[in-house]
């Protein structure tokens, strides 16, 4: 029995791994390059492939997506003690393991290949600044970010007030964020035809629960291009979060490229609410930027709060914050700081040198274009 098991391997693995690594190295040679990447890619290839499988899954109600994870899981669990108790019987041979080793290496390249192929390799497209028209951008000042944090203090303040006086903002419906989301995106890409267009769906994620112990509020799946939002979160943070998924559906795999043109997107839309979440975001970064750089700031920060952020604004913000503060537990705890060291190494891997910084680098750009506009108005 095992002799033939055995055979069945050599013949599988041997014939197929040379194969697998010769594709992965070529795939691996392709990512390095920006203008193939840029050029066929992200504006030929990938709005395609990005499209076809939006018509495959979309129409579904349901993550298709969280469903084949859950799948491949147990299905994982379930080959691994298969392994195992294989491994034991046959005393640990060697020439077992070599075999299995080669069968995982396979599996992994695929997945690899796969991976690259239908997503990974926008991790290396052009910057931000060529596909905005930018000179060189310098990180945003002190002086800037006070002067920027004035008028958004005076932006969410307004809207906040038109949003009604509820102390807990109402959450629109699932459809109705769908229908806002895509209405931001149109306009959106008339301006930067960079972002493939497609009829987005974003779905509630089934895997509410794993968000809350991993602590992802949203993620896209880039096997099968669905983008999937945790329903739960408080209705202030729901379009930012629903913006930055489609903006990876859309061909930015960045994260911090993900969270500017979602906040684009959400600054332009029609959509109050829209409006409201994409200022409170960047409000929170420039906060904490102040905050990190600002000792004078720092240390009357609490009573310049207080002072100068609208009430119902603070209220919203508390809601949001302790949203994230009740479903700390011991255990979510120590499963976050695992699962964040390996999205670290993820990002890493993938090109985002500054790991999980990266998702708060959008900020300089926001100071850009803003001193620009303003520049232009004066
Ligand atoms: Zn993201």
């Amino acid at each position: 029995m095992a002799a033939k098991i055995l055979n069945a391997l050599k013949i599988n693995t041997q014939s197929t791994l040379f194969f697998w690594i010769l594709l992965a190295i070529s795939v691996f040679g392709c990512s390095q390059s920006i203008f193939f990447v840029e050029t066929f890619y992200a504006k030929s290839i990938y709005p395609r492939w990005s499209g076809a499988l939006n018509w495959l899954f979309g129409w579904i109600p349901f993550s298709v997506g969280d469903i084949i994870y859950m799948a491949l899981f147990f299905y994982l669990v379930f080959k691994l003690i298969k392994a195992v108790q294989f491994l034991i019987k046959n005393k640990l041979q060697s020439v077992f393991r070599r075999e299995i080793g080669r069968v995982l290496l396979v599996r992994v390249l695929q997945i690899y290949v796969y991976f690259m192929l239908s997503w990974g390799l926008l991790y290396n497209r052009s910057s931000i600044e060529e596909q905005m028209g930018w000179e060189r951008v310098t990180p945003a000042s002190v002086a800037d970010l006070h002067a920027l944090r004035c008028e958004l203090i005076d932006s969410v303040r307004i809207l906040r007030n038109h949003l009604g006086s509820d102390t807990v903002l109402k959450k629109p419906n699932w459809k109705e964020l769908q229908v806002n989301a895509n209405k931001a995106y149109d306009s959106l890409h008339k301006q930067f035809p960079s972002l493939a267009y497609s009829n987005s769906t974003v779905k509630p994620t089934l895997l509410n629960k794993l968000g809350k112990y991993i602590g992802f509020t949203g993620y896209f799946n880039p096997f099968t291009h669905e983008a999937q939002v945790r329903a739960q979160l408080p209705a202030m943070a729901l379009p930012s979060v629903i913006t930055h998924e489609i903006a990876h559906q859309l061909g930015q795999a960045g994260e911090s490229e993900a969270s500017w043109y979602g906040f684009l997107a959400a600054k332009s839309s029609h959509d109050l609410l829209f409006r409201y979440s994409a200022y409170m975001d960047l409000l929170f970064l420039v906060d904490q930027a102040l905050f990190d750089q600002d000792e004078e700031y720092r240390n009357m920060y609490v009573g310049r709060y207080k002072a100068e952020v609208d009430i119902m604004v603070r209220m919203d913000r508390k809601q949001y914050l302790l949203f994230f503060l009740n479903e700390e537990t011991n255990f979510s705890s120590w499963v976050q700081d695992i699962s964040k060291a390996t999205y670290q190494t993820y990002l890493v891997a993938n090109g985002e040198s500054a790991g999980l910084a990266s998702y708060q680098l959008w900020l300089h750009w926001a100071v850009h274009d803003w001193k620009k506009r303003k520049g232009h108005k004066n």
